[in-house]
């Protein structure tokens, strides 16, 4: 019989959010994944499915049963006639690429970030940029689905298409997704280009630079003109980093962290500070050149809270501009860190952000104070040395005394920065409004403040995915708080 835990705390990547499930499984086996179901049917129990816990969101949580699907993430077949390789779907993006660079294979897009899971790119619609690449979820050629009642359904353009049309941006409510099939190119090394402009100069060019670089993206710095402009293309050169630790991390964490800090009491100095680490660190041209996963990924030094909207992609110019000026008319408000510009294809998913249109992701990102440290003590915790990939083990690091199993334990862990939070709401609903008014869509996995009457009007084939999703699971089992605002 599977073992679940009691008395297991989640928290996600940022620390946003968190919940304490009821309980706790990490199953190995379909066999393992369809006895918690059972369970939860007979106690009328609600499942939610986590994979990296990266959402900035409350999208992964639960007070019910928690699935973590860790222990479920192996590569099950890779075909290198067709370049389509099957996963389970707990496989994070990190172990995947590796194993998919032993076949010269590769993912032709992907996100910031490599510590999510294959099942958790497609429950959020994780995307990244380049205008003649739809987001990574459109990779999926098949995937096999376990619903409420037990049953196994595979999913392709040629079975189950209806549910497949669903499944790919799936926000964890269709049921446990088992297995992905994704569609793979050859290995391929990126050179990236970062350089200097202004919001004028990007906006006013916006079409030449995305037919100039494949995977072109830009950084807006708030309170101020500046742009960094970023180019990401194929190329042959040698590996090479521009990476340097007394900039990147000396200045570009430590010291933004401390004058941060600092603006939490003085806010006026945000804007400062953002012109200043322009001019210290985005003023030169800088190159890098890697295999692909590696210039496409990078380390996001903060934890954050963030808001990301894919408006259609004409309406670029007006929304940064309308966001430019409400925070030059509102000098109170304050935006921390570059609002990251980016553009995708648009696709067919019933809830992709992209759905039936190129897009423009607008992510706007405030600081979150990591803030002392103070010991806690957990009654259970589950922990598992042997994967070293541990969502419990990762998320309480770091920890005093602690040994595989449960029991009690002394944990360290951070609180709010000096018993305040830092005022965002007013640039956060500034921001929303401005998205709404040009037909935005949220990224799933990121905070937003809609419900049911806006997807209805966002998404042409809401009520289709609705009434999918009333079929495949009519007691609610995967639906969770976040769920509800979006469903009812
Ligand atoms: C530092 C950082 C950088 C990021 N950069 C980007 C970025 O560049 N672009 C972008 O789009 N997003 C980005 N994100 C957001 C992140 O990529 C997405 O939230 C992604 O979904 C996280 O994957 P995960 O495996 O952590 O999923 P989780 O957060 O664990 O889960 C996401 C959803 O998928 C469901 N789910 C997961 N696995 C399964 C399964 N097997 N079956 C059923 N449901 C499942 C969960 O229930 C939940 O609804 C970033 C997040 C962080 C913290």
């Amino acid at each position: 019989q599977v073992h679940g835990y009691k008395g297991v705390k989640f928290q996600n990547w940022a620390r946003t959010y968190g919940c304490c499930p009821e309980m706790y499984y990490q199953p190995t086996s379909v066999e393992e994944v369809r006895e918690v179901l059972a369970l939860a049917r007979q106690q009328n129990k609600r499942v939610k499915v986590v994979g990296g816990g990266h959402s900035p969101s409350d999208i992964a949580c639960t007070d019910g049963f928690m699935i973590h699907m860790g222990k479920m993430n192996r590569v099950l077949q890779v075909d290198t006639e067709k370049k389509q390789v099957t996963v389970e779907a707990g496989i994070l993006l990190s172990d995947l690429h590796p194993q998919l660079g032993k076949h010269g294979l590769a993912l032709s897009n992907l996100g910031a970030v490599s510590d999510v899971t294959a099942g958790g790119v497609i429950g959020s619609g994780t995307h990244n940029t380049g205008i003649k690449h739809g987001i990574p979820p459109t990779l999926v050629v098949a995937l096999t689905l376990l619903t409420a009642d037990g049953t196994i359904l595979e999913c392709s353009e040629s079975s189950n298409a209806e549910v497949f049309q669903a499944a790919r941006v799936h926000l964890g409510c269709l049921g446990v997704i088992l297995t992905i099939t994704l569609q793979c190119v050859p290995q391929f090394h990126l050179q990236e280009i970062s350089f200097p402009s202004t919001l004028d100069e990007v906006l006013d060019n916006l079409d030449s630079h995305l037919k100039k670089s494949e995977y072109f993206r830009f950084l807006w710095f708030p309170h101020s003109e500046n742009v960094s402009v970023i180019y990401q293309d194929h190329t042959n050169k040698p590996p090479s980093s521009s990476a340097n630790w007394f900039w990147d991390y000396a200045i570009g964490f430590y010291l933004l962290e401390f004058l941060l800090w600092i603006s939490s009491f003085l806010p006026g100095l945000v804007g400062w500070i953002n012109r200043f680490f322009f001019w210290l660190l985005f003023t030169r041209k800088r190159e890098s050149s890697n295999l692909s996963h590696e210039i496409f990924t990078y380390e996001c030094r903060f934890k954050q809270h963030v808001q990301d909207w894919a408006i259609p992609r004409e309406k670029t110019k007006e929304a940064l501009l309308e966001l430019k000026a409400v925070l030059e008319t509102h000098p109170k408000m304050v935006a921390h860190f570059p609002v990251e510009v980016r553009f995708t294809r648009g696709d067919d998913i019933l809830l992709s952000p992209c759905f039936q249109r190129d897009s423009c992701y607008m992510n706007i990102i405030m600081y979150r104070e990591g803030g002392p440290w103070v010991a806690q003590s957990v009654k259970h915790l589950t922990l598992d040395f042997g994967s070293g990939r541990d969502l419990m083990v990762r998320e309480f690091e770091p920890c005093v005394g602690l040994r595989a199993g449960t029991g009690p334990y002394l944990l360290l862990l951070p609180t709010r920065p000096y018993g305040k939070d830092i005022p965002r709401l007013d640039y956060w609903l500034a921001y929303e409004t401005i998205m709404k008014k040009v037909g935005g869509r949220p990224h799933w996995a990121k905070a937003h403040n809609c419900t049911r009457k806006d997807f209805e009007k966002m998404y042409p084939a809401f009520t289709k995915f609705c009434a999918i999703r009333e079929k495949l699971d009519p007691t609610g089992m995967f639906l969770n708080a976040y769920l509800e605002k979006v469903f009812y």
